[in-house]
């Protein structure tokens, strides 16, 4: 761990004036606030409770920083993960607050000395796992201290609607009893209702302010297409656009996750697994690299992401659907979290709704329980199928209007073709009925295509009157309208006959001639026009930037922290288009406040000197 020594000038020295706007200057190097962050502030330092929702990268963790500097007394983060914290801090370190963190990974001496001075006053910010706030020592503790907040990081963790419910954080309401007048801010990126109603309960929360951010993600590009060769398509995505970035792609398997890890590894990129069943060790190893190195993707479950707040994630893949629209929202939230451009890739197939549908109706709990899940599945597909804006189909689940379309979607910026399917949806809409609703999606084409397999003689299929009446469409394109007659809600697969296609009420209008069914041609993922501007932006100089991305990383590795939290990406960007030559324009850039300018300035400036001279 780093500790640095108290500095001569210490910018969160109480003599210097604790105003909000200073510190945003001088600490972090910030010229503004972002939307709500200076009333949140504002609240805090007033002693009022606050829940805030915003998107990742809106800059949540700011608000509880500088509330916490201003206010006397340390504040203290209650965060779920300890293998970040440790980061955290060092960020913090870097910048000239005191931080630290107390979790089991520090030794008795350690932890001692950091008690010791959080009874002295000498912490700023202390992060703390909510077990460990849950022991009566900790909380003896913090009672004999000063306290200038508790800031619940990731409050969703409270709500057992979510995935990443943790038992711990229910305890967390004994806050509120034993510190009745210390201000709690929780904070989460979670948008749906429910989870923030379940936030407000469980922690008491009812007097809190609310401030709820829109949640568009504006740097991040959204597409999605349709699967027809999982590894091919992934591969030329990240050949041709994240040759050397971090991503994430998500898998539903394990297995899955290993084998597309080991393969990638093949094609010569630095891919690694992540799962719950992987060994301690192994996570933490693999989450470390990914963490510490620039270029390293993640082939994960949905057990990795929660927490990971590296800001330079610029992709994050979806090779398997993921269960409803907030899943899919909160993983790709993953990328872009420093505001440059991002990529969320995903692809799927008839394939992948029949599985998801069929681990549905097989999970244990009330048919109510799973009506509401197949209601959140059909949004997730209404999503994959939309014709129009994906960015406005996306916020308007989370009750939010964009007026127009984004301009950085898939559709938005291709507009898909459409068809009129009516004719071919009866096909096959009688198809699965005169076949008795008990075959599944390939003998229902081969039955259109009168094709003769062994299964069409042995159940007299090819006597049919819809026999051969699909001849003029091939395999691919029925796929197409039975996955999105399957998409949109006007067949079903039947679990209990090995995904037979069953015809749903819905289809009625449609059989008899009363309504019409557009239908969205198929296309692969295009990745030339699409193609993400890449970091660094084309209009920089490559060869200046990969000395500054070097000068950084071995700062990086003298500290033993990851490279962005000497700098990110957009302060390198800035200086590569800005060029300082002395310290007062280094100190313009964003992100460059006082402590990193006199430690990190002068090397930056000479690289670029040099760079310019020679
Ligand atoms: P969150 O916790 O909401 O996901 P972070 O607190 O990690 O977001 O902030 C996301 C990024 O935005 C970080 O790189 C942070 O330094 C930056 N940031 C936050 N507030 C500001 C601001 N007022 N001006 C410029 N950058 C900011
Ligand atoms: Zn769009």
């Amino acid at each position: 761990m780093i500790h640095p020594r108290a500095p001569e000038t210490n910018p969160t020295h109480p003599n210097n004036t604790r105003n909000p706007h200073t510190l945003l200057r001088s600490i972090f190097g910030f010229s503004e606030f972002r939307d709500s962050q200076e009333q949140i502030i504002a609240s805090l330092i007033e002693g009022e409770d606050a829940l805030v929702l915003m998107p990742t990268g809106g800059g949540k963790s700011l608000c509880y920083q500088i509330s916490a500097l201003v206010r006397p007394g340390c504040g203290v983060v209650i965060s779920p993960l300890i293998a970040l914290m440790q980061d955290q801090v060092s960020s913090l370190q870097l910048l000239g607050v005191q931080a630290e963190f107390l979790n089991s990974t520090l030794n008795e001496h350690e932890t001692a000395r950091i008690e010791q001075n959080l009874l002295a006053g000498k912490i700023d910010l202390l992060y703390i796992a909510p077990e460990r706030l849950n022991q009566t020592h900790m909380l003896r503790l913090l009672e004999q201290s000063s306290i200038a907040l508790f800031a619940i990081d990731e409050a969703h963790c409270v709500s057992q609607w979510g995935h990443d419910f943790r038992a711990d954080y229910l305890q967390l309401s004994v806050l509120h009893e034993l510190f009745p007048s210390v201000p709690r801010i929780a904070l989460t990126a979670t948008a749906d209702d429910r989870t923030r109603k379940e936030i407000i309960s469980r922690l008491q929360l009812e007097q809190a302010k609310q401030f709820i951010s829109g949640f568009d993600r504006p740097n991040i590009r959204y597409r999605i297409a349709l699967k027809h060769d999982a590894r091919q398509q992934i591969l030329k995505f990240l050949q041709l656009e994240h040759r050397k970035d971090a991503g994430i792609v998500y898998c539903l398997s394990r297995k899955k996750t290993e084998d597309i890890a080991n393969w990638l590894g093949e094609q010569g990129f630095d891919a690694l697994p992540y799962h719950a069943g992987l060994s301690s060790a192994a996570r933490a190893r693999h989450q470390a690299r990914f963490l510490r190195e620039e270029s390293v993707i993640m082939v994960a479950t949905i057990a990795f992401g929660m927490g990971i707040d590296k800001p330079d994630v610029r992709f994050v893949a979806h090779l398997d659907l993921p269960k409803t629209i907030e899943s899919y929202y909160q993983e790709t939230g993953r990328a872009g979290r420093d505001g440059e451009p991002a990529n969320a890739w995903m692809i799927y197939g008839l394939q992948d709704v029949i599985k998801l549908r069929q681990m549905m109706d097989g999970s244990e709990g009330s048919e109510e329980h799973k009506r509401a899940e197949q209601h959140r599945l059909n949004a997730l597909l209404g999503l994959c199928e939309v014709t129009s804006c994906r960015r406005q189909v996306l916020l308007a689940y989370f009750n939010e209007r964009l007026e127009n379309p984004c301009g950085n979607c898939d559709n938005c910026l291709e507009p898909p073709q459409t068809w009129d399917g009516t004719e071919a949806a009866r096909k096959a809409l009688s198809a699965a009925w005169r076949t008795e609703q008990r075959f599944g999606v390939n003998h229902l084409i081969d039955v259109l295509r009168g094709a003769d397999t062994a299964k069409i003689f042995q159940f007299g299929h090819q006597h049919l009157p819809v026999y051969g009446i699909g001849k003029d469409r091939d395999n691919n394109q029925w796929r197409s309208v039975f996955r999105q007659l399957v998409a949109q809600g006007y067949m079903r697969v039947d679990l209990d006959r090995y995904g037979a296609l069953r015809l749903e009420e819905k289809c009625r209008p449609l059989l008899k001639g009363e309504i019409n069914i557009e239908l969205r041609k198929d296309r692969k993922i295009k990745t030339t026009k699409q193609r993400t501007r890449v970091t660094p932006a084309p209009e920089i100089d490559v060869e200046l930037w990969e000395k500054l991305r070097d000068c950084r990383r071995q700062f990086a590795e003298e500290l033993g922290v990851p490279p962005y939290v000497i700098f990110h990406d957009t302060t390198l960007q800035e200086m590569c288009v800005r060029l300082p030559r002395d310290l007062e324009d280094f100190a313009d850039l964003s992100g460059v406040g006082e402590r990193k300018l006199l430690k990190y300035g002068p090397a930056f400036i000479t690289e670029i000197t040099d760079h310019l001279a020679g």
